[in-house]
């Protein structure tokens, strides 16, 4: 099977320009202007952007949270139809297990034959015991060179001490593997959310005020310089405030290999939404919380200068009814996280793009080419390369409309950004040469996806740091 891509503008992290792309099977096999070939099929993207498909290291699918549970790959419909050919999804180390065998089963009963959009898989340390330091190489021969600790969560078995994390990244940094940090303090955290209880402050407002900027702050330092001692690169995932920002980028200004994340809520939702009422303020209820509304400028900024490298989604399914309402009577049983896979794309588009904030090639870098270079798939996956998988999205930029559940295809009973306008949208989709989405709508095959294996020392590893 034979595909040309005619007459579109084809976007790079680092160039635009008209040429036509030819895919062979699932592969790109040129880039160019008056190619001669027999296609089979033609596309015709005149007037619309080609962009690379979209890489979000950030998902969990069928990911607990105290009982009950996100949606699963099924719903990576929406991912697809955003942009998005390829998750890199968290898998929590189930209890008394250990990471491999955690990470085989996510793969065999949750996502293979399930998801729509080509996956990696993220190990999640829950369970610190010694054999995850023994574990690491067999992670990297299983494909997954990234690994998740938790600093927060203290008392429960997600938590990580530092002498953990330490250990880990002085291992992590002889094997090429990333350890990807959710950074806040564990103890100011349990000490308010006492103190709220205790209070009877128990509306989501106060899950914010229980995680309060200079608890993110302090931990994101922490981690760096941990990674400084260590000698080994780190990851911050979801970085939400400006003063967590500050400490990544002076990480990185001293030398420290340090890349981080930040997510379309944070660079869009403010805290005041926590307050909705009838308890729809749960709805925004993720870790670390939505922030005073002043941080999003400045986070725009730490991306537009590329103090934050990766935009992921973050994307955690959890319904309104059901289950965020599981905490009506207690902010600490709502289920932490917020929808988003589907969003990304058309969110950096309008509020970075057309609002002047991004380049478009910059938006294409934190939507797919970095986030695949970080996570050790580049160029099989983010960038639109000349043997690398035909991942591409068509994107119309005359588009413009707003954002609903209604229209939504997360399989979800909200979008936690209704109501907003979104300009410009995916078109087209192809996923590995095969065309999944068009005019907006799914036409793949269901169970289409594929785990990547990913490699070992990605671009962390590529930037020196302070002796
Ligand atoms: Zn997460």
């Amino acid at each position: 099977m034979v595909t040309a891509v005619r007459g579109g503008i084809i976007v790079t992290s680092t160039d635009q320009y008209n040429a036509d792309i030819l895919i062979e099977g699932e592969k790109i096999a040129a880039i160019g202007k008056n190619l001669s070939y027999r296609a089979d099929a033609v596309i015709d993207a005149t007037g619309k952007y080609v962009f690379p498909g979209g890489v979000d290291g950030h998902t969990h699918f069928k990911a607990p949270f105290m009982g009950t549970v996100t949606t699963g790959f099924e719903t990576t419909v929406g991912a697809i139809i955003g942009g998005t050919t390829t998750v890199i999804d968290f898998v929590p180390q189930s209890e008394g297990a250990g990471l491999v065998d955690s990470i085989i089963r996510h793969r065999e009963e949750s996502a293979e034959g399930k998801s729509v959009v080509d996956f990696g898989l993220h190990a999640t340390v829950m369970d610190s015991r010694n054999s995850i330091f023994e574990e690491a190489p067999n992670l990297i021969k299983e494909g997954v060179p990234t690994l998740k600790v938790f600093m927060a969560y203290k008392g429960t078995p997600a938590y990580s001490s530092d002498e953990t994390i330490f250990r880990l990244l002085r291992k992590a940094k002889d094997i090429g593997m990333l350890v990807m940090v959710h950074a806040e303090h564990a103890d100011i955290i349990e000490v308010l959310r006492k103190q709220m209880m205790t209070e009877g402050k128990t509306e989501p407002k106060y899950h914010a005020m229980s995680r309060p900027p200079v608890a993110e702050a302090e931990a994101t330092f922490r981690a760096t310089m941990l990674a400084k001692a260590a000698e080994a690169p780190i990851f911050v995932v979801h970085v939400s405030c400006y003063d967590s920002m500050l400490r990544l980028r002076g990480a990185r200004m001293e030398g420290i290999s340090a890349f981080g994340e930040t997510c379309p809520h944070y660079l869009i939702l403010g805290v005041e939404n926590l307050s909705r009422p009838d308890f729809e303020g749960a709805k925004y209820v993720c870790s670390p919380p939505l922030r005073e509304a002043w941080n999003q400028e400045k986070l725009w900024e730490a991306v537009r200068n590329g103090w934050i490298q990766v935009v992921g989604s973050d994307h955690c399914g959890f319904n309104f009814k059901g289950q965020k309402e599981l905490g009506r009577d207690d902010f600490t049983k709502i289920p932490n996280g917020c929808p988003g896979v589907e969003n990304r794309l058309g969110l950096l588009y309008t509020y970075g793009v057309m609002a002047g904030r991004l380049s478009l090639g910059k938006m294409v870098d934190v939507f797919a080419t970095t986030p695949a270079k970080i996570y050790g798939m580049y160029p099989q996956k983010g960038g639109l390369v000349v043997g690398g998988d035909a991942d591409i999205v068509i994107f119309d930029p005359d588009w413009t409309g707003v954002i609903s559940v209604k229209t939504s295809h997360q399989g979800l009973d909200f979008n936690p950004f209704e109501g907003l306008t979104q300009k410009g949208r995916v078109e087209k989709v192809l996923l590995r040469g095969t065309l999944s989405v068009d005019a907006a709508s799914f036409v793949g095959n269901p169970g289409q996806g594929r785990f990547i294996k990913r490699e070992p020392y990605g671009l962390a590893y590529a930037v020196s740091y302070a002796k």
